[in-house]
């Protein structure tokens, strides 16, 4: 019974590689569920392509990066003053982020920890990062930091010219302030915005910190599969599920993935195109059940949940006229790789199965 992740190593590998030589000097992140394959297994990723930075959400996740790759690693969450109150051990291949002036002050007293950090700035994006009007008081504390340069964590979408203005206002700030960059470690920048960048600032050092477009580049190279685990023939009408809702006949199919796997918290991917949305919608409407689309597909049809997602299975409607699947049959799962959880990780360097 598995909800399983299989990998065509050969061809995954290529497509980050690929994708890596895109971003001059790029910093992959490892964070979280390891975008769905494992942060130890994207470190092990980084250190084959010879990597020398990668970059991880918290301090919690160093251990199990650090097992797999020997470059530096920033830690991209922010140091806190409380943070620092704690005896944490000091290694040198650990960059921190501050985002706050107290926490740079504090670090600028003699008998502070020294961490080498990255100072971030306040972006549209407004998450963490000290204002552009704090930047002249900090000119001095900053010069008594071991300092990695600085960063900005950008919006992926809305007004990019506004975006790119605000890493330019940036700059010039620092440069204002009489604070000297060389390193600027940036998120979310596409290739030609940071292209742009680079043009107007030759003498910089642009970092741009990727995931999604790494890790995720070309989804045909793994895919995401659930186990059949029963199939019943469901007469017309008969009270189904958890929740007893009345299913409209067809076939009702238990399949490995639930809410402990991330299936069934959302009701479709991130990436799923209109037609696919129009197509579910249809095939609801023919039913007249408006049962919610479910990440599974049989025979070329995007399955739609019986009953709200179990914890580690799912109970799927497969409409009557549509040849069901069998016990032990793999459904393919379009699963926001972010949120998943998988029984089972395979390696494999065939193509993967069709849905
Ligand atoms: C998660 C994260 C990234 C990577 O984001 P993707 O959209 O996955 O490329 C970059 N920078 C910061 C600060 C992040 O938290």
């Amino acid at each position: 019974m598995t909800f399983t992740l299989t990998i065509d190593e050969p061809r995954w590998d290529e497509s980050v590689r690929r994708s890596a030589k895109k971003y001059p000097d790029v910093v992959p992140v490892i964070k979280g569920n390891g975008y769905g394959f494992g942060r130890g297994r994207l470190a092990a990723l980084a250190t084959r392509l010879g990597m020398d930075t990668v970059a991880v959400g918290t301090g919690a996740e160093v251990a199990s990066v650090r097992m797999e790759f020997r470059g530096s690693i920033v830690v991209l969450a922010p140091l806190t003053l409380a943070d620092l109150r704690r005896p944490a051990p000091e290694a040198d291949y650990l960059i921190h982020t501050v985002s706050h002036a107290d926490v740079v002050r504090r670090l600028a007293q003699p008998d502070s920890p020294s961490p080498a950090i990255i100072l971030e700035l306040d972006s549209p994006v407004h998450r963490h990062g000290v204002t552009l009007s704090e930047l002249p008081g900090l000119a001095a504390p900053l010069r008594q930091v071991r300092l990695a340069g600085f960063a900005m964590h950008l919006p992926s979408g809305g007004d990019r010219p506004k975006v790119l203005d605000s890493v330019h206002e940036a700059l010039h700030a620092l440069r204002k302030a009489g604070i000297e960059v060389d390193t600027f470690w940036v998120s979310h920048l596409s290739v030609k915005e940071q292209a742009a960048v680079q043009a107007l600032e030759p003498g910089l050092r642009i970092r741009p910190r990727v995931g999604t477009d790494l890790w995720l580049a070309d989804r045909s190279t793994f895919t995401v599969t659930g186990t059949v685990l029963d199939v019943h023939r469901t007469p017309h009408k008969e009270a189904v599920g958890y929740r007893q809702r009345r299913v409209s006949g067809g076939s009702l199919v238990v399949v490995s993935g639930g809410t402990a796997h991330g299936v069934g918290l959302y009701t479709s991917s991130a990436r799923t195109g209109w037609q696919e949305v129009l197509k579910s919608v249809a095939l609801g409407a023919v039913r007249g059940a408006g049962w919610s689309p479910s990440p599974f597909h049989w025979a070329g049809h995007r399955l739609h949940f019986a009953d709200v997602a179990h914890m580690q299975v799912s109970m799927l409607v497969v409409p009557a006229g549509v040849a069901p699947p069998q016990v032990g049959d793999q459904l393919t799962c379009d699963v926001r790789m972010t949120v998943s959880t998988f029984d089972e990780v395979v390696i494999s360097s065939s193509k993967p199965v069709a849905s």
